[in-house]
């Protein structure tokens, strides 16, 4: 058997290492806790459910769904967007529904990344970007993030051959893994550098609703103009606790829209119309802003449980006000590995690290608030006991 050799190019799994050792601790009788995954922990709201229940016992939900989502999810989504961020959709050509963010970020690299194309990638970053940049032929240029500039590229740093041969930027505000945020003003510039290099500005707004503090985070498309540069990216599964469900969108530049679609009719044929229809419910029941604060407050709970924890151990971390992560630096004397390695032996409890999101995440690790604040707190008390910055 003859693997292609795309297959090489994705770089090893960090995790596995990680993972061995789990397994080896439960099988000791250890109660691992997991502060690594972020996927919340919390149900999906019963009125979304409720609607999935009664729409998958209409047959007409049971064939194939036309491929660039039902026109009532596309509508629904342009009905967010002028609610949310006063952007003005047309929900035949500028919207597109997908089966959960990932994938839609994953095929549009195939869509505009040809061998010897290259993609702004920032590091740390989401894998997805990058992996499928190397997967379709592209070279990854790293944008570094870095708390200096607090997490935001620095887009004048970029060398003027990587603006040429650059076809896409991948940024993500609020930024997995890092919670850094990014201001109208930040977006401006991206929108603007993407223009003059005719780049696809491409926004990963996995973390739109998920702030705290009363920050409402912006959506890139507010900038003027920038729907003939830019394609942003949303996402059902953090908002509304549905990562089970696969429902996401793209919105923004037709040419992309277009683009995306052509690869995707001829890959998949679209998610469960009665999921796309208890998606129209998520977007547009007046129940789902207040879903959305008190979803908010969870997390803000246990963002301030673990920050409180961390700086009492002198770790010097920021608060963040976006993402249900903390990123903060490994005390002195480990590395990001050697840190997740220390904590599970010691301390039962699993965290990330950060090189597993590129190389300028080494000396990070990442903490995920998606689990309930007694499992929370237990394992902040546990990390406590065995590690000090
Ligand atoms: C969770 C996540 C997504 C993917 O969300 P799905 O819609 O569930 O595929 C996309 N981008 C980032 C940065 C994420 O953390």
């Amino acid at each position: 058997m003859r693997r292609a050799g795309r297959i090489a190019k994705v770089p090893p799994y960090l995790f596995a290492e990680i993972d061995r050792k789990r397994r080896e601790a439960v099988a000791r009788g250890v109660d691992v806790i997991s502060l690594g995954i972020g996927d919340p922990d919390l149900p999906t709201p019963e009125f979304i459910v409720e609607r999935l229940t009664r729409e998958a016992r209409d047959p007409s939900t049971h064939r194939y769904p036309p491929y660039q989502g039902t026109a009532d999810f596309r509508r629904a989504v342009a009905l967010y967007y002028s609610q949310r961020f006063g952007v003005s959709l047309d929900p035949e050509t500028e919207v597109i529904a997908l089966i959960g963010s990932k994938e839609g970020l994953a095929h549009l690299t195939w869509a505009f990344v040809d061998p010897g194309d290259a993609a702004l990638v920032t590091d740390p970053g989401y894998p997805v970007y990058g992996i499928h940049t190397l997967l379709a032929g592209g070279q990854v240029i790293p944008l570094p993030l870095s708390p200096d500039n607090d997490f935001l590229p620095d887009l004048d740093a970029v060398p003027e051959e990587a603006r040429e041969r650059a076809t896409v930027m991948f940024l993500c505000y609020p930024n997995n893994p890092t919670a850094g945020t990014a201001d109208l003003e930040f977006f401006a510039r991206a929108v603007e550098f993407a223009r003059r290099h005719d780049i696809l500005l491409v926004h990963d707004s996995a973390y739109v609703e998920v702030t705290f503090d009363g920050y409402e985070a912006p959506s890139v498309l507010q900038v003027e103009g920038a729907r003939e540069v830019a394609v942003e990216f949303g996402s059902l599964s953090k908002p509304f606790n549905m990562t089970g469900w696969r429902l996401g969108y793209a919105v923004g530049s037709r040419q992309a829209i277009e683009a995306l679609g052509i690869v995707k009719t001829n890959t998949d044929s679209g998610q469960f119309e009665a999921i796309q229809r208890a998606g129209v419910e998520a977007l547009t029941n007046p129940l789902s802003r207040e879903f959305i604060s008190g979803m908010r407050a969870v997390y803000q709970r246990r963002r301030d449980l673990a920050l409180g924890t961390l700086l009492k151990l002198g770790c010097p971390v920021r608060l963040p006000r976006g993402s249900f992560y903390i990123w903060a630096p490994v005390p002195t004397g480990h590395t990001s590995a050697g840190f997740a390695t220390h904590v599970l032996e010691r301390a039962g409890v699993i965290v990330t690290p950060g090189s597993a999101y590129g190389d300028r995440g080494e000396g990070y690790f990442r903490v995920s608030l998606t689990l309930p604040d007694e499992r929370l707190e237990e394992a902040f008390q546990r990390l406590a006991a065995c590690v000090n910055w």
